[in-house]
């Protein structure tokens, strides 16, 4: 691909604008030497104004994502992407959140410009296990984790049964539930379906990829193994 289209694509700015930096001089390679735009140079050898590009297509990062921001690009309110870099918003191919989680929902969410590898993620048939701390407004029963467990728990306005989830009660009122697949706000919807009603929720892992320490609000890139580790 043509240097001034790559680096438009990576949100940069237009392709004139991008003519534009290349005439300036702002685009070099690692060791300072003015780039043109027909040159042939390695993604991670080019720089503008002296930093590495962003990842190229295929990337993948990390969010954890804070209380009262939405997953959607357009929003009356705060949206994810108002965290991360403006260029990111008009990369080619876009990048986008894998799945969702609810404005009131706080903790890891990916991020890809990779189509198959937001589908594998989310697809039910790769059984990447998703696990969310919830705070409940009631004590727990003690029957919730069989009627999650038994494959056969049915939704309100849904004809097929989920698929069994495993309950793990922490506390009288707290519970980790662990998701091998990701219906519209499918925790809340669970323990209402048992009579509870969730008052925080937090996703601490997707596969074997843990948020960690990952402070609210931030976000890292993820490099090969990360990736691999969430399947
Ligand atoms: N289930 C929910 O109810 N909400 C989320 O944000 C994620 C899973």
């Amino acid at each position: 691909m043509k240097l001034v289209k790559l680096i438009a694509n990576l949100g940069y700015g237009s392709r004139k604008d991008v003519q534009w930096m290349f005439r300036e001089g702002r685009i070099t390679d690692a060791d300072g030497e003015v780039l043109y735009a027909d040159d042939k140079v390695e993604h991670a050898q080019i720089r503008l104004d002296g930093e590495p590009l962003d990842p190229p297509p295929g990337m993948v990062l990390m969010m954890h994502k804070p209380l009262g921001v939405t997953c959607s690009r357009k929003d009356g309110g705060r949206v994810v992407y108002d965290l991360l870099p403006p260029r990111y918003r008009v990369r080619d191919p876009a990048l986008s959140t894998v799945g969702r989680l609810d404005r009131d929902t706080s903790g890891l969410l990916l991020f890809t410009d990779d189509g198959a590898l937001l589908h594998r993620i989310i697809s039910p048939k790769s059984n990447v296990p998703k696990v969310y701390e919830a705070t409940l407004a009631n004590d727990l029963r003690g029957d919730e984790a069989a009627t999650f467990a038994s494959g056969t728990l049915l939704l309100e306005s849904e004809t097929t049964p989920l698929l069994p989830a495993e309950l793990e009660v922490l506390e009288p009122r707290k519970a980790r539930l662990t998701l091998h697949e990701g219906r519209y706000h499918q925790v809340r919807r669970m323990f209402a379906a048992v009579g509870n009603h969730v008052e925080a929720l937090h996703r601490v892992s997707v596969g074997g990829l843990v948020l960690g320490d990952l402070p609210a609000g931030e976000w890292r890139m993820l490099g090969e193994g990360a990736v691999a580790s969430i399947f």
